[in-house]
């Protein structure tokens, strides 16, 4: 690991310089710093600074501080009870230690898994643009089918995004700049020719906290993760969805996808299909396909398209109930 400088940031208006990362839980972080993929030379510390907090919004929302625990957040009594989806994403990702040290802005931002990302020994254009994706032709079972280019095809593995995408949530940043609130579907980028910008946000900003809608009375969630085992691993396939249901018609769906998209991937063509239809099996089919119409494939992952529609059919099937 490189050495680098270490301070405390006491005030939200903490301005960063290239080269310089905010360190919340270091379950990400530091893993990289470890593995020389990461090399800041000053690290700034952010875990003094009261973002630790979830709270009611006057809209009858939730506002979650960058700096709440996974455990905390899915552990909360109002996101068990309303936001069913993030508390269920929340306890299916890594183990307790780690969802006791991470944090919401953390998850948020996590990098994604790919070996050859992970591994300075190979060339990745999105640790060093230019310099190769030894993933499109080598061995890519745990890649993207959705949303990759010829440069990348990183998954992004995040599972708490994947229900915040769902729930429709809405990023706070801090930046020289001032203060802006982003969508969460505007957050993150797909590759294309800069796989190493991965999101909107400036090097300098700070997320502050994350807003979750408030859901029409009689809403249900549900997230479903599909993983080689059933604990303390990353997901193939996922999926995340919010529904409103009224007499036997779907009203309101949101869906989201995990492990198979660049991104978390929220699918408007799933929800287009089945608004306004019968909760019925035809129809959750119908859905998965047109979710999954888009894929791309590599040698090893191409499993992965029937296993996202499975996951959207089951989730629907049992959200619907
Ligand atoms: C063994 C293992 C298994 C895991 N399994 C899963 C899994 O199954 N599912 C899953 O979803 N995740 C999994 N994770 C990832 C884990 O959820 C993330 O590492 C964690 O959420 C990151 O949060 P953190 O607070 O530790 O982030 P950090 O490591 O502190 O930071 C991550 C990045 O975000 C930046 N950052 C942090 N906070 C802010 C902020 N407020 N504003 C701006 N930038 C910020 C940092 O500078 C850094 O670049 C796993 C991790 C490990 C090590």
């Amino acid at each position: 690991m490189q050495a680098f400088r270490y301070t405390q940031a006491k005030t939200v208006d903490v301005a960063l310089d290239p080269g310089q990362r905010f360190l919340a839980g270091g379950t990400t972080l530091v893993d990289l710093m470890k593995l020389n993929v990461e090399t800041p030379h000053s690290v700034v510390d952010i875990n003094l600074l009261p973002l630790d907090r979830v709270e009611p919004t006057p809209d009858g929302g939730l506002k979650v501080g960058a700096l709440v625990r996974n455990s905390d957040l899915a552990n909360h009594a109002d996101v068990k009870a309303r936001y069913t989806v993030l508390s269920e994403a929340l306890l299916s990702g890594a183990s307790p230690q780690l969802r006791n040290m991470a944090t919401t802005g953390g998850n948020l931002l996590q990098r994604t898994r790919c070996y050859y990302y992970r591994d300075i020994n190979y060339a990745c254009n999105k640790r060093e643009p230019g310099s190769g994706c030894p993933a499109q032709d080598g061995f890519n079972r745990i890649h993207a089918v959705l949303g990759g280019s010829d440069q990348c095809v990183a998954t992004h593995p995040s599972d708490m995004a994947v229900a915040m995408m769902a729930l429709e949530a809405v990023v706070h940043a801090k930046g020289a700049k001032g203060e802006r609130q982003i969508a969460l579907e505007n957050f993150y980028l797909t590759p294309g020719t800069t796989p190493d910008k991965e999101n909107v946000l400036e090097p300098d900003e700070l997320i502050t906290y994350v807003t979750l809608p408030r859901l029409a009375a009689g809403t249900r969630s549900h997230y479903l993760k599909l993983r080689d085992r059933a604990q303390y691993e990353f997901a193939l396939a996922s999926a995340a969805v919010v529904v409103q249901v009224e007499g036997s018609r779907i009203r309101r769906v949101r869906i989201a996808l995990g492990g198979v998209g660049t991104k978390p991937w929220r699918s408007k063509e799933a929800e287009a299909v089945l608004e306004g239809k019968p909760a019925h099996t035809k129809n959750f089919e119908a859905a998965a396909a047109a979710a999954m119409r888009g894929a791309k494939p590599l040698k090893y992952n191409g499993f992965k398209i029937e296993l996202a529609k499975q996951a959207i059919v089951r989730t629907l099937s049992m959200v619907t109930a």
